[in-house]
């Protein structure tokens, strides 16, 4: 296999497709029971040959936490949410950096590059550093302290990356694929970033003991993390192990919703719109999605779901619900929860149908956000009995 970034004829999108068939015969899935709860349980149905290119922190096999708080606040009776902040570098981007660099690894790949808001360069970073490969990250000049220091941390080359609109960026980086042949980590850009992301969905069904759930709403930027679910689907159904599709939900910030202006449209391609600076949700503003989105529309039709835009304070307000289950989640990943209960009130999620918000980074990536969400204020007392015992009282 060539190191290739996209179609050599076309200049097209690449997928990566697996003999179903004969999975199907050799009960594949009897096999993974036994094996460690990460991503790599899966590996028949990851793109890597050799076992020993394998690069992990181990990743994946996060929990589906029921969420009884939520529920009641939503009034539906069965939600969940995929807990991805616990991943190895607090965000869901670990599922497809340990598969794309693990790849990058096999095929012998020398340095990589890649474009990022924060999340997606502390993983690449990561995985990079300890598959001993050189990389430049490009991070989004206004991502958040916390994830510049991680990346920082892993000691890969980055430096701050100022642009008004993402075509920008895509033009750069294309440009540099042309000229210079270096390999690219951006989702679809890179084939292998979304067969990580697939592992969801095997996940959720698991733990659903076999069963699919109604809907699965997902945060939007690119798109990596939503079409990677819907392909795990499919791949469940090309097994045999399931007969349908959840309504895949893509959850988008109000102020840069560019997928959520095309759906509802009735396009197949998204047009650039939004402001990506004017939303406190970071990781997932953009204006121009790779591929014009088109991966992301097809979804959504195919699997009879829609797109719904959601406001700051309302990803706030989902931060704080999220709080009371033990959650801790940064504002973009908040919102899938947030999404739910716009759903539930347009009536497009029903009381009695089974809900899984997928909550795909830590609050610990932007803290700012929980001071937002909370406020600043703080009491202070002195360590003396007299006041602690008024405190306990009052
Ligand atoms: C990157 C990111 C997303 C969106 O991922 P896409 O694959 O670009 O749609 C969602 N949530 C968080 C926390 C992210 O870091």
């Amino acid at each position: 296999m060539d190191m290739i970034n996209t179609c050599i004829n076309c200049g097209g999108l690449l997928d990566a497709y697996y003999d179903y068939e004969k999975m199907k015969k050799e009960m594949f899935f009897e096999k993974t029971r036994t094996r460690r709860r990460d991503l790599w349980r899966w590996r028949e149905l990851l793109p890597i040959t050799d076992e020993s290119n394998i690069v992990t922190l181990g990743e994946g096999g996060t929990p589906l936490s029921r969420c009884d708080h939520i529920s009641e606040i939503l009034g539906i009776k069965n939600y969940y949410v995929k807990n991805d902040t616990v991943n190895p570098t607090g965000s869901f981007k670990d599922r497809s950096f340990s598969v794309a660099v693990s790849k990058a690894k096999e095929l012998g790949v020398k340095f990589g590059l890649t474009y990022t808001s924060g999340n997606a360069g502390a993983s690449f970073a990561a995985y990079m550093a300890r598959a001993g490969i050189d990389a430049v990250i490009l991070v989004k000049e206004w991502a958040a302290r916390e994830k510049i220091g991680m990346i920082k941390i892993y000691g890969q080359k980055m430096v701050k990356l100022d642009f008004d609109s993402f075509s920008e960026v895509t033009g750069m980086l294309d440009q540099v694929k042309k000229n210079l042949g270096v390999y690219q980590f951006g989702v679809f850009i890179n084939p292998f970033r979304h067969e990580g992301n697939k592992t969801y969905a095997y996940e959720i069904w698991e733990d659903l003991d076999g069963k699919i759930p109604d809907i699965l709403i997902h945060p939007v930027s690119h798109g990596g993390g939503i079409y990677g679910a819907y392909k795990g689907f499919k791949e469940l159904m090309a097994l045999g192990l399931t007969s349908r599709l959840p309504r895949m939900i893509a959850a988008q910030p109000a102020e840069s919703s560019p997928i959520v202006k095309a759906f509802d449209e009735g396009k197949i391609e998204a047009e650039p719109f939004g402001n990506p600076k004017g939303t406190i949700a970071q990781s997932i503003g953009t204006d121009a999605p790779i591929g014009r989105g088109k991966r992301i529309l097809k979804c959504l039709l195919d699997s009879g779901g829609c797109a719904v835009a959601v406001s700051d304070e309302e990803m706030l307000m989902a931060m704080k619900w999220l709080g009371r289950e033990g959650i801790f989640a940064e504002p973009s990943a908040a919102i899938s929860v947030a999404a739910a209960k716009k759903l539930i009130e347009k009536g497009i999620i029903k009381e009695n149908e089974t809900c899984v918000s997928v909550v795909t980074g830590s609050g610990l990536k932007q803290v700012e956000a929980s001071y937002l969400a909370m406020g600043e204020e703080l009491k202070m007392i002195r360590a003396q009995y007299d006041e602690l015992e008024r405190l306990i009282e009052s």
